[in-house]
């Protein structure tokens, strides 16, 4: 389960990219959508964190304005 992902950060200002562990799995968001799988991470360089989410071996950043409110 522990797999690292290539990512970059998407707080402003930031921009680290590189290959990180999940901090975190969103189980919170299982109930809305059981067959997307969340994941939290946090930037080793501003220490920001978001969810993305996970497709394939690969994981698409949620926009940050869309944690908080993501319905879809
Ligand atoms: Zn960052």
């Amino acid at each position: 389960m522990l797999t690292s992902y290539l990512v970059r950060c998407p707080h402003a200002g930031c921009n680290w990219f590189g290959s990180l562990l999940p901090a975190e799995n969103a189980q919170a968001w299982r109930s809305a959508t059981p067959t997307t799988k969340l994941v939290v991470f946090e930037c080793p360089q501003c220490h920001g964190q978001w969810q993305g989410r996970v497709v394939g071996d690969d994981v698409k950043p949620l926009p940050l304005q869309q944690v908080a409110t993501a319905s879809v």
